[in-house]
């Protein structure tokens, strides 16, 4: 059965990058009815940090990515990849390096100045035994040295290499630490690993993997190497642009579902379709349809996406996640509107959920001052006419409804001959403190009965 995996290496925060790759390896194991691991690849001690652990789970959480099994942490297997090591010693192949930093350093530099690539040239493979008791070491992988490693990349099609490029990969340190490279054939084995997706700048450590599988007996897995997201200045996806870490799109006001929704097209496509439910991201998905070429972010389509999804997601799913930007505004919503009647009216106007949720703030909090553009073109000085009479009739309402609300503004209106946008500005900025609000029935509505005759009369004090 299908078994695939993400596999961070836990520097830093989730980036969008390694979120669409999750997608996709996530998306393969669903669509295959498989399942799916989180691995933390945390071999570099110094630059593994608990806090980019808690990160990425606190991304992939709230991106809605389950895992089957997991997490699980290179570091608490350093036992099993060297107990393999020993046994690749003892089977020859591997062999122990004695070269000092000082000899390979030198060789690497000299084979650059010649304008050859950088390789091991293999002094120590054939050594037999050590120049002087306790010499230190590294462990070395005897890489073939003939034919040709190749396989069949599900994104980029068949890839071939040959051994003679490869040279012979440290797999343990002096100090005794298995190397990554090493520990990724030896986990994707382990935990059954039957697609391995991940980033091209892998693809130079395949044809290495593929070498150690062989001589371990082991099967190699199948690969899918996926394109790298660009900025939009054609430039590799940074900080540079904006956003890249996946837990600042929430922050930003973006909803998981658009955030994935975004990923799953950027990149892989089904015919010209851009909205995909999750079921249907599911159905659809295959390796085979994600392109080669890499993929420039953009920002505008993921807006859009976001207020599709804010208007058509089930409201009280919007509602959650917009809870959240309430608390993050300190925007107390315990007295005003239900969040589920605020987002419909809402949610025309805005692209993201923090947009919203700072744009709302006069439906649960009074204002102590009106915005001065809006209160001297229609407030001041004061209307003071048309709001004494709408007041009047807005609070002799007995059914405050929308029909009700837009019914008094009119008669306003009519009664004292004047345009409805006579009536009605001057009560948005009354009601609001500002000059823009979706339409008035539907802001007194929400707003209430009691709340907006009281905003009415403080205006015209
Ligand atoms: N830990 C690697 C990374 O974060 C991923 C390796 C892999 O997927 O094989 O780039």
């Amino acid at each position: 059965t299908v078994k695939t995996r993400f596999a961070p290496s836990p520097t830093g925060f989730l980036h969008v990058g390694g979120a669409r790759t999750a997608l996709y390896s996530w998306l393969y194991a669903r669509n295959q009815g498989g399942d799916f691991v989180l691995r933390i690849e945390d071999t570099d001690l110094e630059r593994s940090t608990q806090e980019a652990i808690d990160a990425i789970l606190e991304g992939m959480n709230w991106l809605g990515l389950n895992w089957e099994e997991g997490p699980y942490f290179q570091t608490q297997r350093f036992d099993r990849y060297n107990q393999l090591i020993d046994q690749l010693l003892q089977e020859g192949k591997a062999y122990k390096c004695y070269c000092s930093k000082e000899r390979v350093d030198a060789l690497r530099e000299q084979q650059m100045a010649n304008g050859e690539k950088a390789r091991y040239d293999g002094h120590c493979r054939d050594l037999g035994e050590a120049p002087e008791a306790d010499a230190p070491f590294v462990v070395r992988f005897r890489n073939p040295v003939e034919g040709k490693v190749a396989w069949d990349d599900h994104v980029r099609g068949r890839i071939e290499i040959d051994n003679r490029e490869l040279d012979d990969l440290i797999i343990r340190r002096t100090d005794g630490a298995p190397t990554y490279n090493f520990c990724v054939v030896i986990d994707d084995w382990d935990m059954g690993i039957t697609q391995v997706v991940r980033g091209e700048d892998h693809i130079n450590n395949t044809p290495r993997q593929i070498n150690i599988y062989e001589a371990l007996g082991a099967p190699v897995p199948e690969f899918a190497h996926v394109s790298m997201i660009l900025g939009d200045d054609g430039a590799k996806l940074s900080k540079r642009h904006g956003a890249v870490s996946v837990m600042q799109y929430r922050d930003d006001g973006f909803l998981p579902q658009a955030l994935l929704n975004y990923l799953v097209r950027l990149g892989w496509s089904h015919g010209d379709q851009e909205i995909f439910s999750m079921e249907e991201m599911i159905k659809l998905f295959s390796l085979k349809a994600i392109n080669k070429s890499a993929s420039a972010f953009n920002t505008d389509k993921l807006l859009w996406l976001n207020q599709h999804y804010m208007k058509s997601l089930p409201v009280e799913e919007v509602a959650e996640h917009l809870a959240w930007h309430f608390a993050d505004q300190k925007i107390d919503t315990a007295n005003g509107p239900a969040l589920t009647d605020l987002i419909p009216v809402m949610a025309e106007r805005c692209q993201t959920l923090k947009e919203l949720a700072q744009s709302s703030r006069y439906y649960y909090e009074e204002f102590t001052e009106f915005d001065a553009a809006a209160a001297k073109k229609h407030l001041r000085p004061v209307a003071q006419a048309p709001l004494e009479r709408i007041a009047e009739k807005l609070s002799a309402l007995s059914e405050w409804s929308a029909e009700a609300i837009h019914q008094s503004i009119k008669d306003t209106a009519e009664e004292l001959e004047l345009g409805m946008g006579k009536v009605g500005m001057p009560l948005r900025v009354a009601v609001t403190g500002a000059g823009q609000s979706p339409s008035l029935d539907l802001t007194l509505l929400l707003i209430g009965q009691t709340r907006s005759v009281e905003r009415i009369n403080k205006a015209v004090e």
